[in-house]
């Protein structure tokens, strides 16, 4: 019985203290239980949150990119002129291109002296001029023949097309311009017209001779074959008897009037 009690007296100790422990077990897994569950709480309701606000905020951070696949924003997404733009000094505006006809040329002689000179060969030597002067000032320059295949539906800043008038009234002098009768760009062929009268007047001294613009000239055939929106001129030089000293010894005046005209219409025109 001694020993017994000694026993119980010994074991009831370790009992309440064994009890004890597990209690402050139990009470510890049941905290980090609790601690476990706030966190899969707080986690589950980020989440949701999460879910709940993304849609919003999706739109706004993909715009841009969104956008810039869709071909309207690729469109205006594009750099303007001006963003491409290089500086004035980076490089040279693209060069003007010119159509010059050496009337005549391949095709006949054209109006033709008692001595045999031609107006053909007139013609040719006063555009060949022209087209080196125009080169000369950056301009690109085709010289064409009377019937040129290249007239057909030509597409050029302007053309020029190079005549001169016969030896049949020995008195008569002065020089012709003229454009098309039903021209599609008015406006620009006037300014045209004005500026080869008025360069070719300063350069040769040569007068205007207004009254004997011809229906011929205003009709002429090239004017017809070419762009429409190319404005083009038909130029008289002058007549082979009284003003042939200017158009045989004088051909760079000639030339140069013509030429300044050329380039007084591109000044006004870019403007
Ligand atoms: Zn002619």
């Amino acid at each position: 019985m001694i020993e017994q009690s000694l026993l119980l007296g010994r074991c009831a100790p370790a009992r309440g203290l064994r009890r004890l422990v597990r209690k402050q077990v139990l009470e510890g897994a049941q905290r980090i239980l609790i601690a476990v569950m706030v966190v899969i709480a707080l986690t589950i309701a980020y989440l949701i949150l999460h879910a709940l606000w993304a849609p919003e905020r999706r739109p706004a951070r993909s715009t841009p990119v969104a956008a810039a696949l869709t071909p309207t924003r690729a469109l205006s997404a594009r750099p303007t002129a001006t963003e491409i733009a290089p500086s004035p000094t980076a490089t040279k505006p693209p060069s003007k291109k010119i159509g010059i006809v050496a009337g005549h040329w391949g095709y006949d002689s054209g109006a033709v002296c008692p001595d045999g000179l031609t107006e053909a060969e007139i013609n040719l030597a006063i555009a060949r001029l022209v087209k080196a002067l125009l080169e000369s000032q950056g301009c690109e320059v085709d010289l064409l023949e009377e019937f040129d295949a290249a007239l057909d539906g030509y597409l050029a800043d302007a053309l020029i097309s190079i005549h001169a008038d016969s030896c049949n009234i020995p008195e008569a002098s002065g020089f012709k311009v003229a454009r098309v009768l039903d021209s599609a760009v008015p406006q620009e062929e006037d300014q045209l017209v004005k500026c080869l009268r008025e360069e070719y007047q300063k350069a040769t001294g040569l007068s205007f001779h207004k009254h004997s613009i011809t229906y011929h000239m205003r009709e002429y055939h090239a004017f017809y074959e070419i762009a429409s929106q190319t404005p083009a001129a038909i130029i008289e030089t002058g007549f082979m008897a009284a003003d042939r000293q200017i158009l045989l010894g004088q051909q760079d005046k000639v030339a140069q009037g013509i030429a300044n005209g050329i380039v007084c219409f591109l000044e006004t025109d870019s403007d």
